[in-house]
């Protein structure tokens, strides 16, 4: 298929690995979801940039200026990338993580918040403070849609909402978080149609595109969401920053993130003893102390490559992959792949399954020491999300780093293969046979 890429060169690609039996093979990295490797075109740009590394808004000397240049440019390489609306804020943060639990940091009072039980953890909880509903796990795409829809045209209206009449109409602010792509089934989920569902009811949305990212191309603008939150490390830039991106005025109106230098404009001693502070309207309000800005920059050389990649072949290759997989797993009847929205739901290179008569956990630390195979086992930081697919016991069953159940018992974690724009055919091939 001449529309299909070769993988994009990625560092790690000619690792090798022992075996049990003694032998070397190949490091096969099949647990993108985690961390992808890192491209190798942002490797040789953040080494090309590292002797020039200065601080960034801290100095007047040449390589000050230039790594605030740099930093700077970093956000309007995001912005186009996620295609941004003017005014849109981009915020370097740590992470997914770290952007959600900003995001919930700025919450206008009497937020409500929406969120379906099978989100991640990082959009799960950081939440735990506002007023919360978690939405059952729908069975489709369009039931996604209904229950979202239902469950904000049921909302009481706030308590304050007189005074609240320009946010969110009588019944107050509120969001919805919601994954576009789900990191144990790779499943994509109806963002367009869930941002319309969230306006139609005077509700805002913030989209956790850590697993969508790598894979689709993201268009804030055309999914209209208000925010979308995303990791470096997972979109093949791994050096500690990840992105919060989107409207500003919650932004703009809440409290610092972090109190200290760079986020305050003008700091002064009260005449009670006291000090005032006078903090920054913009990005720079929620980005304390010196900001990283390797990771800023290897996000922007990500996006670069990815762009000039081209989404639309990446997507061809990555759609053969996951045919392959899911073809050969297929054909293994003691496998069962995990899926919330049915064989035909489109998706990206993320798939759980668990093997009959297998714990999971034996079974991946094999698929490593057997066949220098990479993959993850366990609950995937979506413990609710498993429990539902797995069919366990909601309350009781399985932890995160939690040793296994005994070999033999029905396994209550599953095993996790996910790939991206660096993985080549054999490795999925070598996991398929292995599998098998
Ligand atoms: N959301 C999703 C869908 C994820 O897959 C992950 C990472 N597994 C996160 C959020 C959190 O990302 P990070 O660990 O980079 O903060």
């Amino acid at each position: 298929d001449r529309s299909v890429c070769a993988p994009l060169p990625v560092l790690g690609r000619d690792v090798t690995v022992p075996l049990v039996t003694g032998d070397e093979v190949t490091y096969a990295a099949l647990d993108y979801a985690a961390s992808a490797p890192a491209l190798q075109r942002v490797w040789d740009d953040v080494a090309a940039y590292a002797p020039y590394y200065g601080s960034v808004h801290r100095g007047a000397g040449y390589l000050s200026r230039l790594s605030t240049d740099l930093f700077e440019n970093a956000r309007k390489t995001v912005a186009e990338f996620l295609d941004c609306r003017d005014g849109d804020e981009v915020i370097f943060t740590r992470s997914t993580t770290d952007s959600l639990n900003l995001l919930a940091a700025t919450l206008p009072a009497d937020c409500r918040v929406f969120v379906f039980e099978t989100e991640h953890h990082a959009s799960l909880l950081p939440w735990r403070e506002a007023r919360v509903t978690y939405l059952d796990a729908p069975r489709s795409a369009r039931q996604a849609v209904q229950t979202l829809e239902r469950a904000l045209a049921d909302r009481a209206p706030s308590p304050s909402s007189q005074l609240r009449s320009s946010e969110g109409g009588p019944n107050g602010p509120a969001l919805v978080c919601v994954t576009g792509a789900s990191n144990v089934t790779g499943e994509l989920w109806p963002v367009r149609e869930l941002a319309a569902a969230a306006h139609a009811h005077g509700a805002r949305i913030v989209l956790d595109a850590a697993q969508l990212a790598p894979h689709h191309p993201v268009s804030v603008r055309d999914l209209d969401v208000d925010w979308v939150a995303f990791s470096g490390h997972k979109l093949y830039a791994p050096f500690g920053s990840g992105v919060l991106a989107g409207r500003a005025d919650w932004l703009r109106e809440a409290e610092p993130y972090l109190a200290g230098g760079g986020a305050s404009r003008r700091v002064t001693r009260r005449t009670d003893g006291g000090v005032d502070v006078e903090w920054h309207e913009t990005a720079a309000r929620h980005e304390a102390g010196s900001p990283n800005v390797i990771g800023a920059y290897s996000i922007a050389a990500a996006c670069r490559v990815l762009t000039e990649a081209g989404f639309a072949s990446l997507v061809a290759r990555e759609q053969n992959l996951i045919r392959k997989v899911r073809d050969g797993l297929a054909e293994i009847p003691e496998v069962t792949v995990l899926s919330l929205f049915g064989d035909d739901a489109p998706r990206v290179g993320v798939i759980s399954f668990v093997v009959e008569g297998w714990n999971s956990s034996r079974f991946a630390a094999a698929l490593s020491a057997e066949y220098g195979i990479g993959v993850r086992d366990g609950l995937f930081c979506a413990h609710p999300l498993v429990r539902t697919l797995l069919g366990s016991d909601p309350q009781t069953q399985g932890e995160c780093g939690a040793p296994e159940t005994a070999p033999g018992e029905q396994s209550l974690h599953a095993i996790r293969v996910s790939f991206g724009a660096g993985t080549p055919d054999e490795h999925v091939e070598r996991f398929v046979r292995a599998v098998g």
